[in-house]
């Protein structure tokens, strides 16, 4: 479970970019949080992942505060819209990246990598330099570096959108049928209303560092709690 306990964040003096936020996410809930550009989702991401520290209130993963867990042994892991790859190597090494840094033993390796590539349709790219991809298919391979250590907690920031619309549901269904296969506790950030009804088993619609409503996606659309919700979900519908 991951707890969010009173999160307030500023960078200046100024008013805070976070600002008291409670959330509790249940073992293998897949939340996104949604929100016009500049509300503090990214920072609310990177809170979470022990990124940034509150200024107060605490995150707790299983009960733990994350800034008391190591890095190495928080087994998060996130993925960007810019995918972040290691543009000299292959797809293989890049999904194999997390494990060598674990130093598990190469079959094991081999074989961890061939699974995960299978579940992103990716074992014909393994040997091809992540350099020569189109923007879906380096997603594809974010992706996979970031689920093959079977991580506790999936972070993502806006994954879809360096992608043509096509893509973007393409791979908007790849990342459900992900979760429906694997399980992985996942929080989304978007400023996408279609992803997040499309997506979120709950969403969090958020406004200026505040939550402004938590609910399912259904509960949102159909009963939103106040105007800045009703807008924004009208506004691109
Ligand atoms: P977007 O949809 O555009 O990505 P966002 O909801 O992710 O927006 P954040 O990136 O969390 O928004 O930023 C929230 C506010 O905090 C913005 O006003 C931003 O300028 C400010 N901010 C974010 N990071 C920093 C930082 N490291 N130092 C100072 N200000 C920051
Ligand atoms: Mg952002």
């Amino acid at each position: 479970t991951l707890v969010l306990n009173n999160i307030s964040k500023a960078f200046t003096k100024g008013t805070p970019v976070v600002r008291e936020m409670n959330l509790r996410v249940a073992d293998g809930e897949f939340i996104v949080i949604v929100g016009p550009s500049g509300c503090g989702k990214s920072t609310t991401l990177r809170l979470i992942a022990g990124l940034e520290t509150p200024d107060t209130g605490q995150v707790l993963l299983d009960g733990e505060d994350i800034a008391a867990i190591s890095p190495g042994g928080r087994n998060i892991a996130m993925v960007f819209q810019d995918y972040a790859l290691y543009a000299g190597m292959s797809v293989f090494e890049n999904i194999a990246f997390p494990l060598r840094m674990r130093k598990l033993p190469k079959d094991e390796i081999q074989q961890k990598v061939a699974e995960t590539a299978a579940l992103l349709n990716l074992t014909e790219l393994l040997p091809r330099n992540v350099r020569k991809l189109s923007g879906g298919e380096k997603q594809r391979v974010a992706m996979g570096r970031a689920i093959v250590r079977q991580p506790r907690l999936f972070l993502m920031d806006e994954p879809l959108s360096n992608l043509d619309a096509r893509l973007r549901g393409q791979i908007r269904r790849e990342i459900r049928r992900l979760h429906r296969q694997l399980g992985i506790t996942t929080v989304y950030v978007t400023h996408d209303q279609i992803e997040a009804l499309t997506l979120a088993d709950r969403i969090i619609v958020m406004g200026d560092g505040v939550v402004h409503q938590t609910g399912t996606p259904r509960e949102i659309y159909r009963r939103p709690a106040d105007s800045f919700v009703e807008e924004f979900f009208c506004a691109q519908l």
